[in-house]
């Protein structure tokens, strides 16, 4: 009899998948926030799940080494999506991918067409997908945390990040001055996988709808 294998990650993630793995009839059986365990078992003895980190879904699930996954599309564009299918968009960790610079910048002067502009950001894909689009020059600055920082500090002109309430930017006398896209995270399903054990797998991905609508 076939397993499967679903990764997720930690905080948000798994907190809002809760819900939509106890509707597919799986309940885990540790919590990852207290337990250091990465592979925790569930009620069913033919799913587990594999606690990655959130940047690292993808990969998890391109290889087959999780038969599913569940990333954040900020997440899916800067991977790429190799190998893998996108099924359905679960509506869960919604916020905004967003230009934000600081309050004073003139930023549509920076982005006229021909302009030039330099962008600290963890999301160098959407990046320069973002800019190219506009037309204008970016030098991008690869970052791992606290992008609000760089604009502060005259590392960057403007960052490239997820906003939910705007508080942290507010704080840091920031302002969004585009929204890029929406975000939420969606399900990833290894190519393979669903040829191989579509029976298990099916009936995780109808429960999982029947939620999301
Ligand atoms: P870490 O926080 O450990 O550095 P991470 O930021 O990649 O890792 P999370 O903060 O758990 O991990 O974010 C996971 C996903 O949730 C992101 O890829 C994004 O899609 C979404 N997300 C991130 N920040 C927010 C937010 N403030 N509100 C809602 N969803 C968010
Ligand atoms: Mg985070």
């Amino acid at each position: 009899m076939s397993s499967i294998t679903i990764a997720l990650s930690k905080g948000r993630i798994f907190e809002e998948t809760l819900p939509l793995l106890a509707a597919a009839g799986i309940e885990p059986t540790d919590d990852p926030e207290t337990s250091r365990k990465l592979i925790i078992g569930t009620n069913r003895p033919d799913v587990r799940l594999v606690i990655v980190r959130a940047t690292d879904t993808p990969t998890y699930v391109q290889y087959g080494a999780a038969d599913l996954g569940i990333a954040g599309k900020d997440v899916l564009i800067e991977h790429g999506g190799v190998g893998l299918y996108q099924p359905l968009d679960l509506k869960i960790a919604r916020c905004r991918m967003c230009v934000a610079t600081p309050a004073g910048f003139d930023y549509e002067e920076a982005v006229r067409p021909g302009g030039r502009i330099r962008v600290a950001t963890k999301y160098i894909e959407t990046a320069r997908r973002h800019f190219a689009e506009k037309g204008v020059h970016v030098d991008l600055i690869k970052l791992y945390g606290s992008m609000e920082l760089a604009p502060l500090v005259g590392l960057a002109d403007a960052i490239v990040d997820l906003v939910s309430s705007g508080g942290t930017l507010k704080a840091n006398n920031l302002v969004a001055v585009e929204e890029i896209m929406p975000i939420s995270s969606r399900l990833i399903v290894n190519q393979a996988s669903l040829k191989t054990k579509r029976e298990k797998i099916q009936p995780v991905l109808e429960a999982f709808e029947g939620v999301v609508k």
